[in-house]
């Protein structure tokens, strides 16, 4: 069955890139309605935005989706993996400013509170993209992949030059929870020196090593160092996760990432809905309703977020 929130949920925290303090609410919707984004702080414009691959407009650093009068809302990645981990599928998504607060910098905090409220069974089935036919994109040395699978699981491998990260590979079942007990809580994490960089060149105005895991070669600067020993990779999935989350359904496939980005998925989902011989929409049975990622959550999973 569809869910939606059992009554509104709210968060509130600073930006990223602005550094401005903003106010998200997630409403109840309805069946058949999705995600969709409403800025409450614009007048004489669309304000509705839908959380959807063929909205993204900017990647560079995180996930932008923009509507038809430019209106857009950024760093939307988190809470949309927050969402999809949870086996949310219909909301309206207000908020009073440009950017989805970036709290801790992972997806535990919103997972937490949706959960602790407690979401609604609507009296519609779950549809789902079933992936047919391999796609792949490359962007640089990045790749992605999607190829047929009865559920969902991501693949994911990163190398970096500090040795504090350096390569690190991992392979995750999102059926049943495995968002919320294995990926939620990992933290965004960038090198000391990138910070320095986008700080000057105004790209990150808000973010502390609070709300994200600051590393320095072979250091992490960030106070209580890690809280799983390769948090990277693991945070790569739950953006990848977030990103494919903008698909806009669940989606059944096996996700393979290679260095890959927000730019990267969202090419992949471009090449994956260019393609109608690649997937199929289908109503998902039973069984298959029983291995989506937010079926089968425990109390315990939720008690045992590390937020
Ligand atoms: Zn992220």
């Amino acid at each position: 069955m569809q869910t939606t929130v059992r009554s509104s949920v709210v968060f509130a925290g600073a930006g990223l890139h602005t550094g401005k303090v903003s106010c998200v609410t997630v409403q109840p919707a309805s069946a058949e309605y999705g995600i969709w984004f409403r800025r409450t702080d614009v007048n004489g414009v669309d304000p509705l935005i839908p959380a959807r691959w063929d909205r993204v407009s900017n990647t560079e650093l995180n996930t932008r989706v923009t509507n038809a009068d430019g209106v857009s809302v950024s760093t939307v990645e988190h809470i949309m993996a927050a969402f999809a981990g949870c086996g949310l599928h219909n909301a309206m998504v207000e908020i009073d400013g440009p950017e989805v607060p970036l709290l801790d910098g992972s997806s535990a905090p919103f997972v937490a509170r949706i959960l602790s409220r407690g979401l609604q069974m609507l009296d519609a089935p779950v549809r789902a993209i079933r992936v047919h036919r391999p796609v792949e994109v490359t962007h640089g040395d990045a790749m992605a992949a999607l190829v047929p699978s009865d559920d969902l699981k991501i693949d994911f491998e990163i190398d970096f030059a500090d040795t504090v990260i350096g390569h690190q590979k991992k392979s995750l079942n999102m059926a049943n929870g495995g968002f919320v007990r294995e990926l939620c809580n990992s933290r965004t994490f960038c090198r000391k020196a990138d910070i320095d960089e986008m700080r000057a060149r105004g790209l990150i105005l808000g973010g502390s090593v609070t709300s994200a895991v600051v590393v320095d070669g072979d250091k992490v600067v960030t106070p209580g160092g890690l809280r799983h020993a390769d948090e990277p990779v693991r945070h790569k999935m739950l953006d990848a996760f977030g990103d494919l989350a903008l698909a806009g359904f669940p989606v059944l496939g096996r996700y393979i990432g290679r260095r890959a980005g927000h730019a990267t998925t969202n090419q992949l989902l471009r090449r994956l809905f260019s393609d109608p011989e690649a997937f199929e929409m289908v109503e998902c049975d039973a069984r298959t309703a029983s291995r989506l990622p937010g079926a089968g959550l425990l109390r315990e999973d939720v008690l045992g977020i590390a937020a």
